[in-house]
């Protein structure tokens, strides 16, 4: 669907589609344990968040040069600008990367050679938003951000994604607040497998501005009142939630019930080539499963540039909501 749309879950390295995962396998000398793209393109079913981290972390052995970075946003920014995306806040993982001996820096420039021409390339507008692996220690985020110091002027946050249960968000209490004095806006994943305390944890010991996924708010209505009270953004993912088996099927997403009661809702792709779509095919996903109408689509549509973080460009942000009101489905 292409209805204007910004994107504000996205993990780029889960944008890695089969083929460019070969390619990039092919020009570093990568083994891949798969025989081919059909091959690996059948190892995408998955159990739970844990099973799919598994692969996505195998498959990042392919990105070592500036250019696998660059060449992966640039395939992300277009696939996306033909889905109607006109604004990304765009997710990485350093520590991922680190760890494999792959630099900050590599990351970062190789990113930023293609965002930088984004806007003139495929007509989005772009953010970079640092995460940090909650099943990692809390020391190591702090040594990633301390990384992350010669690069803060194109890194506009930080995150907190990977394995959700058993790492609550208050582990990471330290490292919210050094970011919070760098002047860096705070996200967190909080309610995907995990309960809803860690929402509220997130809020309250993290400071976060807005919660990705958060679908398990629903379970506490105290909750959900506080969220619509204060306006608190949540990033859904709804293909991802039926891959990773959050919901058994997309019929079953909580999505209308959440746009019933008011929370501050938006539509987005998470993993987009392992959980089976990218933004407009999760539009248009829940447009068919749940039934959603063009004012409710719009609203998502609406939410997701409200929700992002454009105070540096005011009129950008006015432009793009009013392109979402001139759309015509
Ligand atoms: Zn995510």
């Amino acid at each position: 669907m292409s209805l204007p749309k910004a994107e504000l879950h996205l993990h780029i390295e889960g944008t890695l589609e089969p083929e460019l995962a070969f390619e990039l396998a092919a020009r570093n000398g990568v083994e891949l344990p798969y025989a081919d793209t059909d091959t690996l393109r059948k190892a995408y079913r998955f159990e739970d968040l844990q099973s799919f981290l598994n692969l996505y972390y195998e498959l990042m052995a392919v990105l070592r040069t500036e250019r696998d970075f660059e060449d992966l946003a640039n395939a992300y920014l277009a696939r996306a600008a033909a889905q109607g995306v006109r604004h990304a806040e765009i997710f990485f993982d350093p520590q991922a990367h680190l760890a494999r001996g792959v630099e900050m820096g590599t990351v970062v420039e190789g990113l930023g050679r293609a965002l930088e021409h984004s806007q003139a390339v495929h007509g989005v507008s772009t953010q970079l938003i640092m995460c940090f692996l909650r099943d990692e220690s809390a020391e190591s985020a702090l040594e990633t951000l301390e990384a992350a110091k010669p690069y803060l002027d194109r890194i506009v946050g930080v995150g907190l994604d990977s394995a959700e249960v058993g790492h609550p968000p208050a582990k990471f209490r330290e490292v919210y607040e050094a970011a919070a004095a760098m002047g860096l806006r705070r996200v967190a994943h909080a309610g995907e497998e995990g309960p809803p305390e860690y929402i509220v944890e997130a809020l309250d010991v993290l400071g976060v501005e807005r919660i990705d996924h958060g679908l398990r708010c629903m379970e506490s209505p105290t909750l959900v009142e506080r969220l619509v009270r204060d306006r608190v953004p949540l990033t859904l993912c709804p293909l991802s939630n039926v891959r990773l088996r959050t919901v058994d099927v997309l019929g079953d997403h909580p999505l209308p019930a959440m746009l019933d009661a008011g929370l501050m809702c938006t539509v987005n792709s998470d993993d987009p080539a392992y959980f089976g779509g990218y933004a407009g095919d999760n539009f248009e996903a829940v447009r068919v499963a749940l039934g959603l109408g063009e004012e409710q689509l719009r609203e998502l549509a609406r939410n997701s540039f409200l929700a992002s973080f454009l105070e540096h460009d005011e009129g950008l942000r006015a432009r793009y909501l009013a392109e979402v009101d001139a759309y015509e489905f």
